[in-house]
Order: C-alpha cells, then structure tokens, then sequence
C-alpha cells in the first residue's frame, strides 16, 4: 500500500493500514518531522482512533487536558460563558479532550510507524504522479536527482492543502483563500508568570477576530493563535503584522499584553481545499487537507484526516478479508466519509460567522451563549465527539 504524505493524517493512515495487515510504503517530501509549529486541540473522535492504534497513551503523555473552554469577550476581557472539558470531557465522550504541540503529535505517530517493521518511511521523496492499472498503482517518487516508480495495491494521497495529486491526478484546481490569516506563537511560561490563565483553554470573540489560547507543552508554553482578515501568500509579513495589531485595537490589555512578551509570530494564511466532485479515482484517494481542508473554526481539521485513515484502512481491510478490489474499496471509504467532513466543515463555516460578529448581533449571540450554559453548549458537539471507529 502506498501513502503520499507524512503530516498526521498520512501518519495514521500507514499505522491504520500496517495494523490492518498492509505492508506500507509513506512518501514524505520533507527531509524529518516538523519539530517547530504550534498548538493543535485533539478532541475525543481523533482520540478514539489514536486508541484504537494504540498510540493514545503516547499522545496523552505529551498533552494537556484543559480544565474547560473559557468564552470571552475580547473587549471587556470578562469571561462570556465556560465549556466544561476535562473529567467533564471524559465521562461524557470516554476520552479526554487534549491540547497538544502539533509537533509532538507527529513525532508520537512517526515514531510509532518508524517501530513498526510492515512500514517503510521514505523521507526526501516527493509523489509526483500516479498511474492506476489492472493489478493497482504505479507511483512516479523524486528522490534525490532521480525519479523511481513504486507499485501498489492502491495510493493514499495525504499530501495537504496544496496536494500535488489533487491537481494532476484528480484535475482539481488550488486551495481557495479564505481572506483571513492566523498568526501563531508560543510564549513560555517563565515569562507570562501567573498572569494568564494555563489551566484552560480560552477564546476571545470580537467583530472580524477572534484568538484562542492554550497550554501545550506540559504547561511550558502559552499556545496563541489570532485569526483576522488577512492576505495570501506572498503578502508583505511586517505590513500584515501591523494590520493585525490595528484589528485588535480595542480588545482587552489582559489579551494584549501577551504581545509584551517575546516570541516569533508566524503568519499562517488560512486556505481551503477546492470543491471535489470525488475524493477517489479506481485504487487513488485523497484523504485528510489534500481532500477537505476546511477553516480551523471547529478544530476538526486533523480530526478528520485521523478519522480518514481509519475509515481507509476498516474499507480497504475488505480487500483482505473478502477479496473486494482496491477500487470498491476506495469508492466505499469516500461514501463513508462525505457526509460527516461536509457537517464539520459546516460546522467551521458556522463558527467563523458566530465569532466574528458585529454588535449588536455579538450581544445577541453573548446573551444566548449565557442563556444556554456551558454544558448545553457541549452538548452540541455530541454528534461530533461522540464517534468512534467501528473497529
Ligand atoms: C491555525 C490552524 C489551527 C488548527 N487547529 C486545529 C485543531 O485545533 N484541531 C484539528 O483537528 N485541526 C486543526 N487544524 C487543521 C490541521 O492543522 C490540518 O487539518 C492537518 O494538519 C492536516 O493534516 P494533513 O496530514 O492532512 O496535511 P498536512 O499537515 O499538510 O501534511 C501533508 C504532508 O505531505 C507532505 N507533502 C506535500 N506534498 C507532497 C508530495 N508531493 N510528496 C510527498 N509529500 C508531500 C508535506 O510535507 C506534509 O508533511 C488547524 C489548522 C490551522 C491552520
């Protein structure tokens, strides 16, 4: 089995297809696993399937379990409602709901394909094409100055947003800009002190912005994300930078302050996948961002390309089993999984108007946060924390 891709999703998907009795060869055009990035919430679904590889144990042991999501209203500074997580979370969904340095979770799935011998990691090479036959695929892999071809039963492509195969094999077009940007930093503890709360996660609401914070890193760092209007790629990054402050004027000195403190900001122009017609072609599927990349609004993103591997591996399992083709297969696990992607992304597309409302919607939507309470809030998320992997 081939994988295009070594971001989390193309991770799970080689852990979830060597552990259904696949050999699996993974294409990473990077030279090692990410070890700088930021923060990443793990909500009880992808955990669901990290247990079920077996790898839940690892992820926790570098994760936090915030005690609750704090709704806040970035202006006043004054808290709007809070979402119970922590022991909440977990006697709720069975599984905590974790923040984690985005890097630690890859470095936790990589080094669990690196032990595991049905998985052969081949960094520095890039999935330029794929060409689907009778007996499966042959993959066309830069590596170094030459190109070789792999052969497979099928090819997994989880090569991101930007996906390569997205555009030459399934003849899609670009990631499609949102028109806003996330700026991302991490602040340690020793600076911030007791000055911001490390306990929970907290999300600041304004008209056109809002933030989130969270610990990661065994409480070493303060996770700050802030996402505003902003432009693509290619913009100017002290310009945006200055735009970026400029949007958060009038917000609290308890958020602003985190800019007292020195840390690398890093601009992230937030993309989309383009509309797809099919995630699989015969033995080919695009699984993770390459498919669905959506907006971050309700921190499902990874979620969903952990829960596409598994799905990968549970239809491609048939293979095995029953004999079925690669190509059933495929078509089976993009049936499995539209319905359920297309609702987060909604989800986002929902939370991104709700966040960013003006006043006097903003009040409204305050009054009702408040009226409805923390644990009905939850609640709502049930259909989408609640899921667990068949098998
Ligand atoms: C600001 C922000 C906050 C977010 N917060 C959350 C959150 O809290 N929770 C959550 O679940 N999600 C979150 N997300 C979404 C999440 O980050 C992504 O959905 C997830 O990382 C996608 O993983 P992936 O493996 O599909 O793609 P990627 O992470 O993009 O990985 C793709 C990999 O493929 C490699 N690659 C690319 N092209 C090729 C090629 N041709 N050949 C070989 N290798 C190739 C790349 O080097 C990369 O390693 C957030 C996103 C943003 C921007």
């Amino acid at each position: 089995m081939l994988v295009g891709g070594g971001g989390i999703t193309g991770l799970t998907a080689a852990l979830a297809l060597a552990r259904t009795g696949f050999r699996v060869e993974l294409f990473e055009q990077a030279e090692g696993f990410e070890t700088i990035g930021a923060g990443l919430q793990v909500s009880p679904n992808a955990l669901a399937v990290l247990d079920q590889l077996d790898v839940a144990h690892r992820v926790k042991a570098v994760a936090t379990a915030p005690a609750a999501i704090r709704v806040m209203s970035a202006w006043s500074g004054r808290q709007i409602v809070a979402i119970p997580l922590g022991r909440h979370a977990t006697e709720r969904y069975g599984r905590p709901y974790l923040v984690v340095h985005r890097a630690d979770l890859q470095q936790v799935l990589a080094s669990a394909c690196a032990d595991d011998p049905d998985i052969h990691l081949n960094m520095q090479s890039r999935l330029e094409d794929v060409a689907a036959h009778a007996n499966g695929v042959t993959a066309l892999v830069r590596q170094g100055a030459g190109m070789n071809e792999y052969g497979g039963l099928a090819l997994v492509c989880a090569d991101g947003v930007r996906s390569r195969l997205r555009q030459v094999h399934f003849d899609a077009g670009p990631p499609v800009h949102s028109g806003l940007t996330a700026w991302r930093a991490l602040i340690s503890s020793e600076q911030i002190g007791d000055s911001h709360d490390m306990e929970n996660t907290l999300l600041w609401l304004a008209p056109n912005a809002h933030a989130i914070t969270y610990p990661v890193r065994g409480g070493r760092y303060l996770n700050v994300v802030v996402i505003v209007r902003g432009a693509p790629d290619g913009a100017d990054d002290d310009r945006s930078g200055r735009e970026m402050k400029h949007a958060l004027k009038g917000w609290a000195s308890s958020f602003k302050s985190l800019f007292d403190y020195s840390a690398r900001w890093t601009r992230w122009p937030l993309y989309r996948a383009p509309h797809l017609t099919r995630w699989a072609d015969g033995p080919v599927a695009l699984a993770g961002d390459a498919a669905h990349a959506m907006l971050p609004f309700a921190a499902q993103g990874a979620a969903m390309g952990i829960e596409d591997a598994a799905i990968l591996a549970d239809c491609l399992r048939r293979v095995i089993d029953t004999g079925d083709d690669a190509a059933e297969a495929m078509a089976q696990y993009e049936k499995a999984r539209r319905e359920r992607v297309t609702r987060a992304a909604r989800l986002a597309v929902i939370n991104r108007a709700l966040y960013h409302l003006p006043p006097p919607l903003s009040l409204a939507r305050n009054i009702s946060m408040l009226l409805l309470g923390g644990n009905r809030l939850l609640a709502r998320q049930d259909w989408l924390y609640r899921w667990t992997p068949e098998r």
